[in-house]
């Protein structure tokens, strides 16, 4: 059976990536109908909106989307297309697994890292809901819920115990924010009471990322509010290596679109060597959810292998390979 997919390439590096991606889901075997949908700021600005009807046309048709990075401008211009879209579908969690690859030099590299964020994708200071009160005075909401709060840690829980995880470290500040951040975490604790099995622990930011550095090996599944959520990713990216190897999937009742935690990284746009690596590994993800279980351990098992041997690995992370070199590697390497 063939699946219909929303390939959005997005800007910046997202082009590059996602065609290379395509390409290595294609070399599995599995029949995917892409639907290529344009969304970048040429076309938000000559539609004149952040989310065009072909996107959400093409989402509702296929309710899967494997998507590039959208460049998001920085304090003004239009709001957050990747935010926009976890919204509008709800896509309520945000899955990013980070694991060692082999090969890559790291300063861990003594440590094989095994673990995975959940963050709540769709409220927070990510409301979007700021006010300039009077001149030079603004404020900006953070919203949380106890829907979208027990949504996010019952998924997180759930797939622990679907996959024999050991520990959920719960993250916040609610020793200052008492009352949002003391809903997140009543809503954890209510969740994590019905998984005895499951050992749990709460952080405090701040302290979860000096223990993220100091002890990155300790941690298992981590469970966050949006905006500490967003830059824990990056921080445990760095732990193995970078923004070029750590997928990411947004999931929600009905819809579900994969993309890679780094941005538009416009510093190397066009010059061919970004590293697909995590819109592929996005890719295994969206194999899974697919039920492409053999497939998604074929591409898997083949960017490993590349790995594995580091020769024609991307510049990111320590090899001298582009993008393209990379990708037919790992399409060489599937067996
Ligand atoms: P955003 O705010 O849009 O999420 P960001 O601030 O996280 O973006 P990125 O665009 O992800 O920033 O880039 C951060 C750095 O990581 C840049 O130096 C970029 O070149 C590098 N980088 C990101 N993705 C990749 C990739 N796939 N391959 C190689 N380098 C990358």
């Amino acid at each position: 059976m063939a699946h219909n997919v929303t390939l959005i390439p997005g800007d910046g590096i997202g082009p590059e990536v996602a065609d290379a991606a395509a390409r290595a889901l294609d070399a599995t075997g599995v029949k995917i109908n892409w639907e290529r949908v344009e969304l970048n700021a040429d076309v938000i600005q000559k539609k004149g909106e952040v989310l065009p009807n072909e996107v959400m046309d093409s989402l509702n048709r296929t309710h899967t989307g494997l998507k590039g990075p959208v460049t998001t401008p920085v304090a003004g211009g239009f709001p957050s297309v990747n935010v926009a879209l976890r919204k509008r579908l709800d896509l309520f969690a945000n899955v990013r697994p980070v694991r060692s690859l082999p090969g890559v030099k790291t300063r861990f590299e003594d440590l094989k890292l095994d673990m995975v964020i959940f963050r709540e994708n769709t409220e927070d200071l990510y409301s979007g809901l700021e006010h300039e009160v009077v001149k030079d005075v603004v404020t900006s909401l953070k919203v949380i819920t106890r829907v979208a709060s027990m949504r996010i840690a019952h998924y997180a829980f759930n797939y622990a115990k679907a996959t024999n995880r050991r520990k959920v470290s719960a993250v916040h500040k609610a020793n200052i924010m008492k009352l949002a951040d003391g809903l997140f975490l009543r809503c954890c604790r209510e969740v994590a009471a019905q998984h005895p099995e499951i050992r749990y622990e709460e952080l405090i930011v701040d302290n979860a990322s000096m223990q993220l550095v100091m002890r990155p090996e300790t941690f298992d599944i981590l469970l966050l509010p949006n905006l500490y959520g967003d830059i824990i990713s990056d921080l445990c990216a760095g732990l193995v290596g970078g923004l070029g190897i750590v997928p990411g999937a947004n999931m929600g009742e009905s819809h579900a679109v994969f993309e890679a935690v780094h941005g538009s990284a416009p510093d190397i746009a066009g010059k061919g060597v970004a590293n697909p690596t995590a819109l592929m590994l996005s890719g295994v993800m969206m194999l899974i959810h697919l039920k492409e279980m053999e497939a998604a351990a074929r591409l898997r098992d083949a960017i490993e292998a590349v790995y594995a041997t580091h020769v024609t690995t991307t510049r990111d992370v320590g090899g001298a390979a582009g993008t393209k070199e990379f990708t037919d590697a790992v399409i060489a390497a599937m067996k």
